[in-house]
């Protein structure tokens, strides 16, 4: 195993300016408490999961748009693409800039919404933009012709989801008639067809089919015209998982690649979990009982106790609906937190461990000994699914990376 970190970009002019200043150097002499892990050789098991559910020859995105959900998108991009991921999806132009800026070169889709120039700035990079209705293609292709380039672009239909696409489901005849005028528009590269489910995670599959049902005969109408672009895409991870039918040329999987679970109808033993979040004891204090803890003193010790503060946070993404109810593992043994969870601390309910000490390693999130603490058991508790938990977190907490082979991604 090796252990190597993300390093955080120098900010010439400020007091630790240099990579070779004292100041700068003490951030980086040893890892600090509070740092989330990532696994690399999860994420490469998990890529070839799903590289064994894709339908023979489909291609695979691998979706690290929010910073990879919070696993760092420029290691979890180069570990996917080392095992064969064809494509990487983001949302924003930002993300895109920032896989280029690492040096990553590989063809990149942006799910969201990019300004005609960015289009045009972006497609000498490999970047594809999303085209969702006929005005938006027009001004595309205006932008394009007067760089006097060619626009590569994948155009999304809405088939259930209600949030993105030509409403294939509200007006199929419109919707044909303005892809075939979007496919007829100047300097612009229809690469790519797809759709986005809603319900895929659902144990009930019913809408998800009948999504899949209105994308197919939007492509059969193209196919009666020999208009079907290159790749046709629609499955995210519940879908590549579960759905092989969803396949077509392409699958977009994001949250299996981090080992999560999609949803209650997705069948994901396979899949490991990459991130931990861990952190250190930076005090710990014998008080008797009637011992008020944190902002509000909503917790009053019912006995004499133990109580741990540990330097995590809601600004770390560490929920203040955490509250008086999530746990964390000290030496093998879970330890409840104490009242309300603050901007930079959380304290912890320690006296039923023996021999705790200041410096002792705690595990917020991720696995010791035969106990895990599971995004989903976090995401419970804040009414949430385990996606807002990992890509939640805030970039106050470094990104240690972890890998079972030595080489560097
Ligand atoms: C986020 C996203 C995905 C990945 O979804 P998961 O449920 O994380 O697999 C795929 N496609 C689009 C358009 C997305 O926005």
């Amino acid at each position: 195993m090796t252990l190597f970190y993300s390093h955080e970009p120098v900010r010439p002019g400020s007091p630790a300016g240099g990579p070779k200043d004292p100041l700068r150097q003490s951030l980086f002499s040893r890892p600090p408490h509070t740092r989330i892990e990532v696994d690399l050789s999860a994420i490469a098991r998990n890529i070839q999961v799903l590289k064994r559910h894709c339908r023979p020859g489909a291609k695979l995105m691998a979706v690290v748009k929010a910073n990879a959900y919070g696993h760092g998108a420029v290691h979890v991009a180069n570990t996917a693409l080392a095992g064969g991921a064809d494509f990487l999806g983001v949302a924003r132009m930002s993300e895109a800039v920032q896989l280029l800026d690492s040096g990553i070169r590989a063809p990149m889709l942006i799910f969201g919404d990019v300004w005609p120039q960015q289009a045009v700035q972006g497609q000498a990079h490999g970047i594809r933009i999303t085209l969702t209705s006929l005005a938006s293609a027009r001004a595309v292709s205006a932008a394009a012709f007067s760089h006097d380039c060619t626009v590569t672009a994948h155009i999304k239909i809405d088939t259930g989801m209600g949030r993105l696409g030509l409403c294939a489901g509200v007006n199929m005849e419109q919707t044909m008639a303005d892809l075939e005028a979007m496919m007829q528009l100047e300097n612009l590269a229809i690469e790519g067809i797809y759709t986005h489910f809603a319900n895929a995670d659902a144990i009930d599959k019913t809408h998800t089919k009948r999504q899949l049902a209105l994308f197919s005969q939007v492509l059969d109408r193209l196919a009666e015209k020999s208009l079907v672009p290159e790749i046709v895409h629609a499955a995210n991870s519940a879908a590549t998982l579960e759905i092989p039918e969803s396949h077509f040329t392409m699958v977009r999987p994001g949250i299996a690649l981090y080992g999560l679970c999609p949803g209650p109808g997705v069948n994901c033993t396979d899949l490991t979990p990459a991130l931990s979040i861990l952190s250190r004891i930076i005090q710990v204090k014998q008080v008797p009982k009637g011992f008020a803890v944190s902002y509000g003193s909503t917790h009053v010790t019912d006995r004499a106790t133990t109580i741990a503060t540990i330097p995590v946070g809601y600004a770390d993404g560490y929920s203040r609906l955490f509250s008086a109810k999530a746990h964390m593992l000290v030496k093998g043994n879970r330890a409840k937190v104490a009242g309300r969870v603050c901007m930079d601390f959380t304290m912890i309910d320690v006296g039923h461990i023996t021999d705790v000490r200041l410096g002792d390693e705690v595990v917020i999130l991720g696995s010791r000994g035969s106990d895990t603490i599971s995004a989903d058991e976090l995401a419970k508790l804040a009414h949430t699914i385990n996606y807002e938990i990992v890509a939640g977190l805030t970039s106050r907490m470094p990104v240690f990376y972890r890998k079972a082979h030595g080489h560097d991604t």
